[in-house]
């Protein structure tokens, strides 16, 4: 891992201005949130193999990254990221270099941002509460509602097929 970079940080975990150590695993992901100070959030897509059908299936994977100041990773960047030594209780990678930028990066994020407000709307159409923030107890009493009454409508669906069969 040898590469110029002209610019200082005082960066105690940069890993060319500090004296962070990489080793690991290695990714390339794209940073979907920088809120964090020195933290970003880097998702990537990659194949699993799933041995119970045995076959590979795409899955989405995120981690928290050290972002040192020296990098300057914004989002949408395409980032390399590796595994270093644990900086936080869940940040074990740091972001390495910037590769460029997603292509449809701003895209993805609106139709994400659409999806949400798709299961707000859901949530309305079943007669749930909307508080601003839920907390997680209540999250789960919400999903575990809904899922009751499709599970009740999926019922009584059948049961009209039954009759009508
Ligand atoms: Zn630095």
């Amino acid at each position: 891992m040898k590469k110029k970079i002209s610019e200082k940080c005082n960066d105690e975990n940069c890993p060319f201005h500090g004296n962070l150590k990489t080793r690991g695993r290695s990714f390339v992901g794209t940073v979907i949130s920088t809120k964090m100070q020195k933290t970003a959030i880097v998702e990537w897509v990659g194949w699993y193999y799933l041995a119970k059908y045995e076959r590979y299936a795409k899955r989405k994977s995120k981690v928290k990254v050290h972002s040192p100041d020296c990098i300057n990773a914004k989002s949408g960047n395409l980032v390399k990221i590796m595994e270093c030594r644990p900086l936080s209780k869940t940040k074990k990678f740091v972001i390495l270099e910037v590769l460029g930028q997603e292509k449809g990066f701003k895209e993805r994020m609106e139709a994400r941002d659409e999806a949400k407000v798709i299961k707000k709307e859901e949530k309305k159409l079943y007669g749930l509460d909307i508080v601003n923030e839920p907390s997680k107890e209540e999250l789960k009493k919400q999903s575990e509602k809904i899922e009751k009454i499709k599970k009740e409508d999926k019922k009584k669906q059948e049961e009209e097929e039954d009759a009508t069969s």
